[in-house]
This record gives C-alpha cells, structure tokens and sequence, in this order.
C-alpha cells in the first residue's frame, strides 16, 4: 500500500511543484474536515508544516457514491483521499513560496483549478452544510 507521504509526493511531483515532503499525519479526532494544512511554532520559534487527514471521513467505506470532493465526482476512496491531498496541498504550496494568506484566496482557487480542476474550495466530503 501506498503511504500518505508518497502520495503527497507524487502529487507535488505531478503538479512540478519544487517543495519539499511534508508531513502527512491520520488523525482520529477530526471529525469536521476530512484534511487539514496546520502550521505550528516551535519553542525555538521555527515553523513546522504538516497535513493531518481524518480517519472518520476517509476511512469510510460506505459512501453512497459518487461524492462531490472539491467539486470533483469521486467514485471511491482513494480519488476522494487524492483530492482532499491535492487540496491541503495548495495550502502548503502558498505557505512555503510566501503568500501573506494561505488560505483559500483567489491565488488559491486558480491554483486548485489549473493544477488539479477542482472546481469548489472545501474541506468537506459530500454538501457541507
Ligand atoms: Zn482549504
């Protein structure tokens, strides 16, 4: 099975993106998001990058499918992973060339269009409320 790291890897590589890995983490307790770009500050003041993933929402299999991911139809798991990486993805890419707002600015969704065709800006799986 393919590791979260070298799939964040291969996507950086496809979109010839010149970053450095990141770490990518599963975590138990995020339940709201299905991914999450958090950057963290040290006691020495240096920042440190990760993308943390939910195991609720990614590990579920039953989905009716298909479900909307980025405004992308994904029809299984792994493409719904794939998008939502593709997603915290872009967060990393703005964060690490410098952008003031990493966020989901128009940078952001010019990016998530040319790079990978997302066609919405979410965190979620399916219509988020
Ligand atoms: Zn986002």
């Amino acid at each position: 099975m393919t590791t979260l790291n070298a799939r964040a890897a291969a996507i950086v590589r496809a979109a010839g993106w010149a970053l450095p890995r990141i770490p990518v983490l599963w975590s138990a307790r995020m339940v709201r998001c299905a991914g999450l770009f958090v950057v963290e500050r040290d006691a020495r003041g240096r920042h440190h990058a990760e993308i943390r993933l939910s195991i609720p929402l990614l590990r579920r299999r039953d989905w009716p499918w298909p479900q909307q991911v980025c405004g992308v139809n994904c029809h299984d798991p792994e493409s719904v992973l794939l998008r939502i990486l593709e997603h915290e993805l872009i967060h990393y890419k703005l964060w690490k060339d410098g952008a003031k707002d990493w966020g989901h600015s128009e940078d952001f969704r010019q990016i998530a269009w040319s790079a990978f065709g997302h066609q919405s800006i979410t965190h979620g799986i399916g219509v988020e409320e």
